[in-house]
């Protein structure tokens, strides 16, 4: 593998939260100079046929993915699937009931903000109009159209987040059943900016431990916004557990000028690329 190549293997289009169609993803991608890249929408892969042409144009190189949202003990973790075969039947399956919950909680925050007074109808309204899965950076983007907030941040602190008065659990799969269909739709389980989990240092370990033991085999060690900090640790726990390394912008759009496609996203020496032997 060629070391000066830039990947970046966390990307969203706007089949999830992100701002742009799949194939202006790409073409963005290849202008800022990224030579191989994922797709990774939230717990969708229907971006991929139109983000494959689009790579094909740019001669950039295509990794077909997707962000899945899982339980671990309660905690919702998201792993990354690269690789994957968008037609595996039981990832397919998996998918299908992820869009499916999806909507029926966007039906019950909608509810519980016109609980609280809010025009829940109008923000639910506006969210299904936009298609694709629906996120709660969807119905964040909708409350700041309507004035309701200032900025999308504030949408969670308000009322989206865990204790607000639009926050509902959802009973995301477990993280076994996530990785197992992953794997059998041929692709490489890779564990999304596992900074950002709020465990403890022990419960990460525990959690590494079974995502490793269900056939996980890659952290993403650089990841969004992530600093130097992160990187180091992830590099730790990653010799450690005898996993491979990921890099990953978590690109959602230009909006968020801070976090580019394909930002200084270096691997670390010593850690094997989640790439190696896959690329061309
Ligand atoms: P969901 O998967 O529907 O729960 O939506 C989660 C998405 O919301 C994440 O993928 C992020 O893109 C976005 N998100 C989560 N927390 C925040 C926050 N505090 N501010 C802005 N966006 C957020
Ligand atoms: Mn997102
Ligand atoms: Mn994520
Ligand atoms: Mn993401």
């Amino acid at each position: 593998m060629n070391a000066s190549l830039k990947i970046d293997l966390h990307t969203h289009s706007n089949c999830s939260d992100g701002a742009l169609s799949p194939a202006e993803l790409v073409a963005q991608a290849a202008a800022a100079g990224v030579h191989v890249m994922a797709l990774t929408d939230h717990d969708s892969t229907d971006g991929l046929e139109h983000a494959r042409r689009a790579a094909d144009e740019f001669s950039v190189h295509l990794v077909p993915g997707v962000e899945i949202s899982c339980l671990w003990r309660a905690q919702a973790i998201h792993v990354i699937g690269l690789w994957v075969d968008p037609c595996g039947a039981t990832l397919k399956t998996l998918l299908r009931s992820q869009a499916e919950l999806r909507r029926t909680r966007m039906r019950s925050i909608c509810q519980r903000l016109s609980n609280a007074r809010l025009p829940g109808d109008m923000l639910l309204a506006a969210v299904e109009a936009k298609g694709g899965v629906p996120t709660r950076t969807h119905l964040a983007n909708a409350m700041v159209a309507s004035g309701l907030v200032a900025r999308t941040a504030d949408a969670f602190s308000k009322y989206l987040g865990k204790g607000k008065a639009g926050h509902v659990a959802i009973e995301w799969p477990a993280l076994q059943q996530t990785i197992g269909a992953i794997l059998s739709a041929g692709g490489v389980a890779v564990l999304a900016h596992p900074g950002r989990y709020p465990i403890s240092g022990g419960a990460r370990r525990r959690l590494l431990d079974e995502f490793t033991a269900a056939g996980g085999t890659a952290l993403e060690v650089v990841s969004g916004g992530n600093g130097a900090q992160h990187v180091e640790s992830c590099t730790v726990l990653a010799l450690k557990y005898g996993l491979a390394g990921s890099v990953g912008s978590d690109f959602h759009g230009p909006q968020l000028a801070w976090n580019p496609l394909g930002r200084s996203l270096k691997l670390p020496d010593g850690i094997t690329p989640v790439w190696r032997g896959q690329l061309p």
